[in-house]
């Protein structure tokens, strides 16, 4: 597994690295097995992908395959314990640096305030714009609302035009393409464990130290889910700790059918990584970062997913710490 470092002046750090890839069947077994420790009704699959430009998922593409890959650009300590409004992005740029200029990008991160001029969750869904196909922004952004305290989600083209976001994002990029994906449905959860952290921790115990990767996209079909949205204002005090992190957060318990757009590492090779990081969006105006489902006996999951190939670290903090992760 092989490191380079691309560094030219004045651009960002960005280091390759190779994901350990099992093959879709030999993870099947893995993650029936793990998932049955955490949810009463179980059922993994090799599937063909089904068309994601349908609803629920309203995506611009139909699938989620080919040269799959997981970028994690900033982090945590770019937000906290105060920001650093520096640390701005061009996804465009982003998808260069992972060499897939007309990338289809999922995932988590933080709205791009730049544009916005307030703080954020971000939902990216994003075909960045070749030769073969126009850039489509179907993201999402999730702020809250200052008359009542509840969640405005909005979509992110129906007032902007570019391709940014800021401050750390975690990112699952492919083609786009059709082909063959991971099913997973999974009801009834009988452990303390979320949906993303379940796979991510079966992975870990399986592969141990040889890092694997995954994303795509999963449905709360049922249920509710604890989630949270960051204020529009970024902390003018320094937060410290997950207590002052989560003071600051104002927590929801948003209702099904949520969109989640997932992305996932079994273990951190030494890029001062967030594990996990999952938000989501729905077509109900409710949409933030993924926690937990607070209904464990009647939830029901049903996602999409593939390793990914290769892992690039854009930006990595040099600062870091270890709160404001969860
Ligand atoms: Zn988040």
């Amino acid at each position: 597994m092989g490191i380079v470092l691309h560094l030219k002046k004045k651009e960002m750090a960005c280091v390759e690295y190779s994901f350990h890839v099992p093959s879709l069947e030999e993870l099947v077994v893995v993650l029936q097995k793990g998932l049955k420790g955490n949810f009463a009704d179980v059922q993994v699959s090799v599937v063909d992908c089904p068309d994601l430009t349908k609803e629920p998922f309203t995506f611009p593409v139909k699938g989620i395959c080919g040269k799959t890959r997981i970028a994690e650009v900033g982090g945590v300590p770019y937000l906290l314990p105060l920001v650093n409004k520096e640390k701005v992005y061009d996804l465009n740029k982003i998808a260069k640096e992972i060499k897939l200029p007309g990338a289809f990008i999922l995932g988590a991160g933080a709205g791009p305030f730049q544009t916005l001029g307030f703080n954020a969750e971000f939902m990216p869904v994003i075909q960045i714009g070749s030769e073969h196909k126009p850039a489509m922004n179907g993201s999402y952004f999730a702020h809250i609302n200052p008359a009542d305290g509840g969640c405005l989600l909005e979509k992110y083209s129906e007032k902007y035009h570019d391709f940014g976001c800021a401050l750390l994002a975690n990112l699952f990029a492919s083609e786009g393409q059709p082909g063959k994906v991971i099913e997973v449905k999974a009801k009834r959860r009988t452990g303390k464990l979320n949906f993303v952290t379940c796979m991510r921790q079966t992975l870990e115990k399986h592969y141990g130290d040889k890092p694997v990767g995954m994303g795509g996209t999963f449905v709360i079909e049922k249920g509710k889910a604890k989630t949270h949205i960051m204020p529009a204002e970024f902390s003018s005090c320094p937060l410290n700790s997950d207590e002052e992190v989560n003071k600051w957060l104002h927590f929801y318990e948003m209702r099904a059918p949520l969109v989640c757009l997932p992305v996932f590492v079994s273990k951190d090779p030494g890029f001062d990584l967030r594990l996990e990081h999952t938000h989501c969006f729905s077509h109900h105006g409710e949409g933030g970062h993924y926690h937990q489902d607070t209904t464990p006996d009647t939830v029901e999951y049903l996602g999409y997913f593939l390793p990914a190939e290769f892992l690039y670290r854009i930006d990595q903090p040099k600062e870091t710490h270890l709160f404001g992760r969860d």
